[in-house]
């Protein structure tokens, strides 16, 4: 399959080309198709498998083909859980756009309101914001839905996890009865499809999560370690593997902060990255880390939410993540578009009911590794696979 068969124009076909794809990811063969004559559609496919290019690319076809743009009036809205990813999706839209004449811009909380309304004034066709400010805007009057030909929620397992239910509805309720819905996530978990079914009429439904939640192309392995010697583990892992780059998940803001000066008493620089540090800081930390400035950076799943970058060799989970599809998606950061990954998790004993849970989602165990002078007091028991944890067993009665 290529590009060219799935009825794209010449200008996205040229982008395509300069971004340099050689070749559609198969949620993109099977949802531009669908997207492009207009469809409603619901995808579940995991984290790095091109889900952006799969909605941005037929949406700048069909909006190719209409009127540009009226001030204060978007033609597509893409709503996504966090400002990284905001910004993220409006560089691809820039990218494949890039011989259109189709404008689009990133808007997202914690930032001044102005320049974001000035940009609706000059006029766009796509915007892609985080649920909160849009309705902020919105009321402000800033921003009206009447024109909206598409809306895409992308990540929308995440939205709801980070509370936005609200202010999607809003958002869903305003939007032209007519208009194009879509919605991405990397699972489609049961309040997805609740959100699916009350906000999305007869959608078609890709769904390419079945037994791919651990790609081959990732290396997964454990070290069990006791929790008090995580971090000297750390230090040793990073100095005896000399990995070029390294994303390190952590669980809390506090321990993010701990951490890095735990790391740079031993002579490892590394950098915290959290909801606690302002925006300007934090996009600061991502082109750094972005440009191979800084090596370690060491994060909290919610800030981490988004990243993306190539060739990152490896995630490391040093606090194992919860539920099991967040470790899905963490380990999604490294092997992104067919590279080579590798995702390390450090386990120490009051992590097994957790492992256990990860394990079964993966359908399998991981590989365990323990090292000299690190092997845990504390033993992590072998898991369980088909782990139900106790309050689910009580629902299902
Ligand atoms: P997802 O939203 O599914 O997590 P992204 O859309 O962020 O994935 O894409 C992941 C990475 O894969 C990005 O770096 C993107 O540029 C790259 N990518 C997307 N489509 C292709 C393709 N057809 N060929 C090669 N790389 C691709
Ligand atoms: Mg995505």
């Amino acid at each position: 399959m290529s590009f060219s068969k799935l009825g794209l124009s010449q200008p996205l076909l040229d982008a395509i080309n300069e971004v340099g794809y050689q070749k559609p990811t198969t949620i993109q063969t099977k949802a531009i198709p669908i997207v492009l004559k207009g469809s409603n559609l619901i995808a579940a496919a995991q984290t790095g498998t091109g889900k952006t290019a799969s909605f941005v690319l037929p949406i700048l076809e069909r909006l190719s083909a209409g009127q540009t743009e009226r001030k204060k009036r978007a033609r597509a809205i893409i709503l996504t859980p966090t400002r990284e990813l905001a910004l993220q999706v409006n560089q691809s839209i820039e990218a494949y756009a890039q011989f259109t004449s189709i404008k689009s811009m990133a808007m997202f909380g914690g930032v001044d309101y102005a320049p974001q309304k000035q940009a609706l004034i000059d006029g766009v066709d796509i915007v892609v914001a985080t649920p909160g400010r849009l309705i902020d805007l919105y009321g402000q009057r800033a921003i009206h839905f009447d024109e909206v030909e598409t809306l895409v929620l992308d990540e929308a397992d995440k939205m709801l996890d980070m509370g936005f239910i609200e202010a999607i509805n809003k958002i869903i309720a305003r939007v032209p009865e007519d208009a194009q819905s879509l919605l991405f996530s990397a699972t489609l978990s049961n309040p997805v499809r609740d959100l699916a079914k009350s906000a999305i009429d007869n959608p078609e439904e890709i769904a390419i999560t079945k037994h791919s939640a651990s790609k081959s192309n990732i290396k997964q392995w454990i070290v069990t370690v006791d929790k008090d010697m995580k971090s000297s583990l750390l230090s040793h892992l990073l100095q005896q593997n000399q990995w070029k780059q390294a994303l390190i998940f952590i669980e809390t803001k506090h321990g993010a902060a701990k951490l890095v000066s735990q790391l740079e008493k031993r002579g490892i620089a590394a950098e915290a990255f959290h909801s606690g540090r302002n925006q300007k800081v934090r996009q600061q930390l991502i082109e750094s880390f972005k440009a191979g400035e800084i090596q370690y950076l060491v994060a909290t799943g919610v800030a981490a939410r988004g990243i993306d970058i190539e060739n990152l060799p490896v995630v490391i989970n040093y606090d194992l993540p919860y539920p099991a599809d967040e470790y899905v998606h963490r380990i999604g950061r490294t092997g992104r578009a067919d590279a080579v990954g590798e995702a390390v998790s450090l386990v120490s004993k009051d992590n097994f009911k957790n492992l256990c849970m990860i394990e079964s989602r993966l359908g399998h165990l991981l590989e365990r590794v323990e090292f000299e002078g690190f092997v845990p007091r504390k033993p992590v028991p072998i898991s369980i696979l088909n782990y139900v944890p106790k309050h689910k067993r009580g629902e299902e009665r």
